[in-house]
């Protein structure tokens, strides 16, 4: 290990907080930063240091905010949506700790600085919590549509959830509703007043694939067969409204919520997720293999809520490596916004502290990309 200084860049440098510098640098001398700034600053303190460019962005350790552990040894789908659902029904026995134990070592492998996950199961979220050397949020999901279960089903959660918490564990617990279709609006009101009285964090798709719109608005749509096919009861109370708006007028929207996608949304449904402080999770790769188009970034922006990132399961997504979604994104959106939302919107999100890069940092703890 040299003790020479090196001052190292990229096309991004992001060190956590503030302004992502497109012409920045780290000064690294025996594997910790000694200081970073604007490159021509740190050239101007070191004139002799060899400038190293190691590639598109050097931040802080990526979070992935949105997977599905249990899925990672589900074959890769790409299609329509309605598709890919039926793809995760036909797999249902393969979702076990043993599948999300390998998709936690690939997350390891990776680096990541935390995780968002969704278990299937009670008995993965109970793996998890055990044994996960990663802060993260790990929400069980919930599917259920009728009403008549929903104080049942509300107060098994709340109990299954209050006894995780008590563990000490990297983990927190919270829920998710699958969708704003597969779980009944009484049961989504119950589980809402659970998690906002006991604090725990709500993730749920929503607004992903055009086809959830129709089912929404209409009641009909390729969704609408899924049930049919595998002998679930039909879907029979439709809202009449897009998924966004539904969630507005039963008061589900807010800070303690996290929303998958928001692909399918207008601006006016932007203003609502912004305004109530909802959080927001892209998985653009996912989106593009599902055929739900791409989130609209430029709204988002434009009302001042950066999303964060997520790769989806191995299902829809390569891999569980956040930094290829930014890539994936790289021409389309400012990479400025794009490091930030890899790294700290992901921390926000999952209620962790966003770690900074400052005199002191060992290397280890900057990932280039
Ligand atoms: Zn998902």
């Amino acid at each position: 290990m040299t003790l020479e200084p090196e001052i190292w860049t990229a096309d991004v440098v992001y060190v956590g907080f503030g302004t992502p510098m497109l012409e920045g640098g780290l000064v690294v001398v025996g594997g910790h930063v000694t200081a970073v700034g604007p490159l021509a600053e740190l050239r101007q303190t070191y004139p002799q240091a060899p400038q190293i460019h190691k590639g598109k962005a050097l931040t802080p350790p990526t979070v992935n905010a949105h997977t599905h552990l249990d899925l990672s040894t589900v074959p890769y789908f790409r299609g329509p949506y309605p598709d890919f659902i039926r793809h995760v029904i036909e797999h249902d026995r393969w979702r076990t700790p043993q599948a999300a134990a390998q998709g936690l070592g690939e997350l390891q492998a990776l680096g990541v600085g935390g995780f968002g996950d969704i278990a299937y199961r009670p008995e993965v979220v109970e793996w998890l919590v055990e044994h996960s050397p990663l802060p993260g949020v790990v929400y069980l999901e919930v599917i259920n549509r009728n009403p008549d279960q929903a104080d049942l089903v509300a107060s098994k959660i709340a109990a299954q959830l209050s006894n995780w918490r008590k563990r000490n564990s990297l983990i927190r617990v919270g829920l998710s509703p699958h969708t704003p279709y597969n779980v009944s609006r009484e049961l989504l009101k119950k589980l809402v007043e659970i998690a906002r009285l006991e604090g725990f964090p709500l993730q749920m798709h929503v607004a992903e694939s055009p086809e959830e719109t129709v089912l929404m608005t209409q009641g009909s749509g390729a969704l609408q067969e899924i049930p049919l096919q595998y002998g679930f009861p039909a879907y029979q109370e439709v809202p009449g409204l897009t998924p966004v708006r539904y969630l507005a007028e039963l008061g589900v929207l807010g800070p303690h919520l996290t929303i998958v996608h928001g692909v399918q949304v207008d601006e006016e449904e932007v203003q609502m997720l912004a305004q109530s402080g909802t959080r927001v999770v892209a998985c653009p790769r996912s989106n593009e293999a599902l055929g739900c188009g791409q989130m609209p970034w430029e709204l988002y922006l434009k009302h001042r809520l950066e999303p964060a990132l997520g790769t989806d399961s191995r299902s829809s997504s390569p891999d569980l490596d956040v930094r290829n979604e930014a890539l994936f994104l790289w021409k389309r959106v400012d990479p400025r916004v794009l490091v930030r939302a890899a790294t700290r919107n992901g921390y926000r999100v999952l209620g962790l502290e966003p770690p900074r890069i400052t005199r002191g940092t060992p290397v280890s703890q900057v990932q280039s990309w």
